[in-house]
């Protein structure tokens, strides 16, 4: 991971260091993309076995008929093979081509039936004919198939075999966890789910990137521990919630993170107590200097932000995604592959958190010891000891504003927003006026939260 405040400004092409994290969270994601995953089953599990190859990932198994809340761990879903056969035994779906061809957690079948039957239960995109949707069926019994709308136009009359070898019997809801320890027990929660199958964005590059962010992290010794959660959607951030009820106070700060591959957005959305410090970081992070992001208040609709933010725990837990779910045509369908992603997306996604955390980690409260008129910076050098290629107006602006709002009562992340100045270049600033002696070191503005 790169030092603390390395990276002030993320815009424009990334350095050769960030193009190589880049491509080995493409590469890891490639390999976890292919892998036929559900909210419960085996593809969870082969899923934590890649990632964990990178990082010491604790492995849950929750028993199906667990109490969650007011939900139910499910059955575990397994699904060997299935295939729809026309006429002449030509396949015209198929597992082994697409896991999306099969609706997740579809009840299994095995029977000839005609056209006609077999149309009831096949699902396609007619605004979009060439791509397969992804299609769920958690809490219902029932089978059914994707294809494209063309194939699906093309289909002859007839009889055609259906068979989808699936099994829902008493197992298992699997989720998986890796804690790096800081130097306190107060938690970071970065959680991505891993419930969806050979989808790239949503949400392949986000177990990705978590991954290979928490193998960065080794090197990092840190105020904060980071919990890095890999759960399916919904009923495992509900599960992983009713097990550690008695803990969670510890959660300082969270993140989901989701659909961090693409070119668009960034997007945040904030937690549901709207002004916690992970929003007030991410809109530093997403907005200053010029950035432009878009900005969300919490709504009950989203990602595993839901549970985290419903009423009885309202934690400060915001969603962060390139561009938000549902706002771009690939989203659930056969065109969120590989080529949807790219490396220096994923690269610039994965720069955005490691500046967050520098903010949760480094940011503090300064005092001005010469809080009577401006002091005199000119000769004292510091205009010269900020250099770099920022231009002397920005530079100046830094020192100005970190002076006048040194009152004791404003941190370096509030500065900054109140300047719309990078953090870095704050945290610069005030780095270098506390050695010059114009600041006093004030607390660390996020122990008391
Ligand atoms: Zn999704």
């Amino acid at each position: 991971m790169s030092g603390i405040l390395s990276t002030p400004n993320w815009v424009g092409a990334p350095a050769n260091s960030e193009t190589d994290i880049g491509t080995r969270i493409f590469k890891l994601a490639a390999r976890l993309f292919p892998v036929c995953r559900s909210i419960t089953g085996s593809g969870v599990r082969e899923t934590l076995g890649v990632l964990g190859q990178h990082i010491d990932i604790t492995r849950h198994e929750i028993p199906t008929g667990t109490q969650v809340f007011d939900w139910v761990v499910p059955s575990e879903w397994n699904i060997c093979d299935a295939y729809v056969k026309d006429g002449s035994g030509r396949k015209i779906i198929s597992l082994a081509e697409s896991n999306l061809h099969i609706v997740s957690y579809s009840n299994p079948i095995h029977r000839i039936m005609p056209l006609s039957e077999l149309k009831a239960h096949i699902h396609t995109l007619p605004d979009q004919p060439d791509l397969i949707p992804y299609r769920t069926s958690y809490y219902s019994e029932q089978w059914g198939l994707c294809m494209s709308h063309n194939a699906f136009l093309a289909l002859a009359d007839g009889d055609y075999e259906v068979l989808i070898d699936a099994e829902k019997a008493d197992g298992h809801l699997t989720y998986g966890e890796y804690l790096h320890e800081g130097a306190t027990d107060k938690e970071v929660l970065l959680s991505a789910h891993i419930c969806h199958p050979s989808l790239a964005n949503d949400n392949c590059s986000g177990l990705a990137l978590l991954t290979l962010l928490a193998v960065a992290m080794r090197s990092r010794k840190t105020h904060y521990s980071y919990r890095f959660l890999f759960a399916p959607g919904t009923i495992g951030a509900l599960t992983w919630l009713a097990r550690n009820e008695d803990r969670v106070e510890r959660i300082k700060h969270g993140l989901i993170v989701s659909c961090v591959g693409d070119g668009g957005g960034p997007t945040y959305k904030r937690s549901r107590q709207g002004n916690a410090i992970i929003d007030r970081a991410m809109e530093s992070v997403l907005c200053s200097g010029g950035r432009q992001a878009i900005m969300q208040d919490f709504s009950p609709y989203g990602y595993d932000e839901r549970q985290y933010c419903s009423p009885g725990f309202n934690l400060p837990v915001g969603l962060f995604q390139r561009s938000g779910f549902g706002t771009f045509p690939e989203y659930h369908t056969s065109a969120d592959n590989m080529t949807f992603i790219t490396p220096e997306n994923l690269a610039l996604s994965f720069r955005m958190i490691t500046e967050v955390i520098d903010i949760l980690e480094t940011n503090w409260t300064p005092v001005n010891l010469f809080p009577k008129g401006e002091p005199q910076l000119g000769r004292r050098g510091l205009y010269a000891s900020l250099g770099g290629d920022k231009s002397t107006g920005q530079t100046s602006m830094a020192f100005l504003w970190v002076l006048n709002l040194a009152d004791g009562t404003h941190s370096l992340l509030d500065i900054s927003l109140r300047s719309r100045l990078p953090y870095p270049d704050i945290f610069h600033a005030a780095q270098l006026l506390q050695a010059e002696g114009l600041l006093r070191s004030g607390s660390y503005a996020n122990a008391k939260h």
